[in-house]
């Protein structure tokens, strides 16, 4: 017997293995099992195909051991990485990295630590386990490699899987992500209450003397009844026994009740009851509905509403109606878009139906939902799931999918960009439910292009709600001529007068503001007034950026920095001159400018961890800060009351981008930071700082005119050969020495010319052409969406592999990206 085995490295293919007699009757796809590949290395592998015969002709290696009683992963899954490998010319190593939490594969360089919560208890170990928790009180820390040596080949996997699962050992990625399980008060009876005779006595007793006792108990006893369970969280029982903690010590001093610190499953927040949706606004009704029509035909429905509109209570009445099915659903949103504002908006509807899928938790947290996802199948009662995630959870292990709903589906974070797989979640999304004849929604303020023509050729149906929820009005625009202001001395720095007054009537008002600037630090250029020279990166061909907090001057490529010189390299002029601003600066001169309020910033640098994120965001929510300055982080999907100003500083510098889809990022970018002012009870204004005020894109804008901003965008899109009429392929050559980068890459022009003619372009240089000291040269392939895809992609890998296999190009790295963003 052999098998087909997918290993978590960027090889292409499968790899063969043959199967020991005793591992046969055990041996299941979607299970994992552990081989050795190259001399010393072992892995955690899944198994994709098993067979009577050899899928290769040479002498094969065995399975060492199998680590599942039940797959963790499903047939269908496997099916869905195979067309992610078609459709994205990645490895199935690629995608196996990139779908399970690192916890679920193992391998030679993982590293183990005991749990710093395990207390050494020997009697509750086995022998093998014993002996490998012992050596790790003695190392500290040691990796499966090490293990090995310890116990044999056959053994290491079983043994550290079962001390993961228990909590006595933990790999180290968890650590580095600070384990901290969440504690919480919950209330069990007492062994002596427990007995019969004891409460038949206490009751009577109860009801003379201290009625509100006995009530408490009587709940308490009903509770756990209801929620078959032996311990009840405190805060919970209080509130439905309408009780008071005073009550429920008088029962413990009695030895009735016990208290008792129990680590809460992460995903389990206690028993909370949770609440009906809203009722729907009439359009909200009629939205919905054309949604649930657009289902039963099976098509895929676009949901165009305006921010503010309304579109997450839609999500939150279908999510709930799969839910009573018994089934699961999908609700994907950006990254950063996935806080606490959402989890907590969510978790009022669905309690612990909730599941939430975060690249940010912790291996542990991550490996807990897989579980539960995968679970689901044998679930005899089918209760149902609403899993809430990051582009990554589309590759949980769902059996009984009904809904996905992608929300900001025009958002380019969908897209990982690096490392490979290089996939989109949203079209990625599309094709899971399709797969799964589960329905899909796509959502947005601003839809991509791709999707909004996808509507107009009928492939998908479009829904829209033109109006804000509750009356409220859309935001009023101004746009703010910098080069008029200039001539007038209306300008004090980066801000123009009337963007002052602006603000000076929002804060006078008690109101909040954001102001947007996509750029982080304090000046992206540092220029020499005499010759024009600029501080470069040593490792890319990028300037550096000033960033003046921490004195340095910095790559935002590869982090490389310096202290800012104090005169020029070139000709020696002291007269540096800092050119352009970013988010510090703008900070900088407000705190200036308004020293009485409080002013802070939302980028990259100050958001560095989960915890300043969201600390960022709570102090904002809670009024603590007046002004929040920010790049893109401000724009995505959060929802601030007080919000009545939006300040753009420069609309210029996104809609001057050098990239094809400028225009659209531009549009999406500031209508969607529009849609910050003015949610709940203020209405809106927003401020567009520009020196080119008749660009036709700020035209839009200003109208929040989408459907012309779109006829607009298509018809550059069609002349230029771009998406949504054109498919692209992005092929990037790397190399140390620039004179192999280009010679490599014409080399590929050449090859893949061969095979798909004019439609390829290049070697261009990219923007950038030089990152972390690697050349980088670019062929683009564009491609007539008539083609057949599945067509395109067998000759492009055929030609591409035929590219790599050239002994000329072992050097060279090749990064293949379809549908670039
Ligand atoms: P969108 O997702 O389109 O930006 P939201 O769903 O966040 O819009 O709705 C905007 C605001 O209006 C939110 O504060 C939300 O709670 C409120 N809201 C939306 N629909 C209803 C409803 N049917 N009943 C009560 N409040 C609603
Ligand atoms: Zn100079
Ligand atoms: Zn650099």
């Amino acid at each position: 017997m052999f098998v087909e085995v997918i290993l978590p490295l960027s090889l292409p293919g499968t790899f063969t293995y043959h199967v020991p007699v005793e591992l046969q009757d055990q041996i299941m796809t979607g299970k994992r099992v552990i081989v050795q590949f190259g001399k010393q290395k072992i892995y955690t592998a899944i198994v994709k195909n098993i067979s009577d015969v050899s899928f290769v002709n040479i002498d094969t290696k065995p399975v060492i051991s199998i680590l599942d009683d039940l797959p963790v992963v499903t047939n269908l899954q496997l099916d869905y990485w195979q067309w992610m490998v078609d459709y994205y010319l990645c490895t199935p190593g690629e995608i196996l990295a990139a779908a399970l939490p690192s916890a679920l594969r193992l391998q030679s360089e993982t590293t183990l630590l005991l749990h710093p919560e395990y207390k050494t208890n020997s009697s509750a170990l086995s022998e093998r386990e014993f002996y490998l928790v012992e050596a790790l009180e003695k190392e500290k820390q040691l990796t499966v490699a090490n293990v090995s040596k310890l116990l044999s080949l056959k053994q290491v996997m079983p043994v550290i899987k079962s001390l993961l699962l228990r909590n006595v050992i933990l790999i180290e990625e968890e650590l580095t992500e600070r384990y901290k399980p969440r504690y919480a008060t919950f209330v069990r009876m007492t062994a002596m209450a427990k007995d019969e005779q004891y409460m038949q006595e206490l009751m009577p007793s109860l009801e003379r003397k201290a009625p509100k006792q006995l009530d408490l108990l009587l709940n308490f006893i009903r509770l756990q009844q209801d929620d078959d369970r032996e311990s009840i969280a405190q805060t919970y029982l209080l509130k439905k026994a309408k009780s008071s903690s005073s009550i429920l010590q008088s029962l413990v001093k009695k030895g009735v009740f016990e208290l008792l610190n129990e680590a809460v499953d992460r995903q389990n927040f206690t028993n909370e009851e949770v609440q009906p949706p809203f009722v729907l606004s009439a359009d909200q009704q009629q939205a919905y509905l054309e949604v649930q029509g657009a289902f039963e035909e099976q098509k895929v429905v676009l949901l165009h509403g305006v921010t503010s509109s309304g579109k997450t209570e839609i999500y939150i009445h279908l999510l709930q109606e799969a839910l009573l099915k018994g089934k699961q659903s999908l609700y994907l949103v950006p990254e950063i878009a996935l806080t606490t504002q959402v989890i907590n908006r969510l978790r009022k509807h669905f309690g612990n139906k909730l599941l939430v899928y975060h690249s940010r938790f912790n291996d542990q947290e991550r490996v807990e939902v897989w579980n539960k996802v995968l679970d689901h199948q044998f679930k005899a009662n089918n209760e149902g799931q609403v899993i809430i995630g990051a582009r990554s959870a589309i590759f949980l292990p769902f059996s009984n999918l009904d809904l996905v709903i992608v929300d900001e589906e025009h958002d380019s974070s969908y897209k990982q960009s690096e490392p490979a797989p290089r996939y989109n979640a949203r079209d990625s999304a599309v094709l899971l439910a399709s797969m799964m004849k589960a329905n899909v929604l796509l959502g947005s303020a601003t839809p991509s292009l791709e999707s909004y023509y996808n509507a107009l050729a009928k492939k998908y149906f479009m829904v829209t709600l033109e109006r804000r929820f509750g009356e409220m009005i859309m935001p009023e625009v101004t746009i703010i001529d910098v080069r008029d202001a200039l001539k007038r001395k209306q300008m004090q720095s980066h801000f123009s007068t009337k963007l002052l007054d602006m603000m000076k009537s929002a804060l006078a008002a008690g109101e909040q503001i954001i102001l947007f600037q996509n750029r982080r630090g304090f000046a992206p250029v540092l220029e020499c007034k005499n010759c024009s020279w600029v501080p470069h990166c040593i490792n890319c061909d990028v300037s550096l950026t000033l960033h003046k907090q921490h004195g340095q001057l910095r790559c935002h490529y590869c982090g490389y920095s310096i202290i800012p010189p104090t005169s020029c390299n070139a000709c020696g002029s002291n007269d540096l001159r800092m050119k352009g601003f970013g988010t510090e600066k703008v900070e900088e001169e407000l705190q200036v400018l308004f020293p009485e309020h409080q002013i802070a910033r939302l980028d990259h640098d100050t958001a560095k961890s989960k915890r300043s994120f969201h600390r960022l965001i709570t102090d904002f929510e809670n009024g603590d800060i007046d002004v929040l300055v920010g790049t893109q982080m401000v724009t995505k999907g959060l929802d601030f009351e007080k919000v009545s100003l939006v300040g753009i500083l420069n609309a210029d510098q996104l809609l001057n981008y050098p990239d094809f889809r400028a225009h659209e990022r531009s549009f999406q970018l500031m209508e969607q930071v529009s849609g910050r002012a003015g949610r709940k009870h203020t209405s809106g204004k927003v401020a567009i700082q520009t020196y080119n005020p008749s660009n036709a894109i700020l035209k839009f804008v200003l109208n929040h005119d989408f459907k012309s901003f779109y006829n607009h965008e298509l018809i550059d899109r069609n002349k230029f050969d771009y998406p949504p009429y054109f498919r692209l392929i992005e092929c990037t050559v790397k190399h140390k020495d620039e004179a192999e980068a280009d010679r490599a890459a014409k080399v590929l022009a050449r090859e893949l010319t061969e095979v798909f003619g004019k439609r390829v372009l290049g070697p261009t240089h990219p923007n950038i052409g030089r990152i972390r000291n690697y050349y980088l040269r670019q062929v683009m392939i564009k491609l007539e969406r008539k083609l057949s895809v599945k067509q395109v992609k067998q000759r492009l890998q055929k030609a591409l592999d035929f590219f790599q296999k050239e002994p000329a190009h072992r050097s060279v790295i090749l990064h293949v990206d379809v549908d670039p963003q």
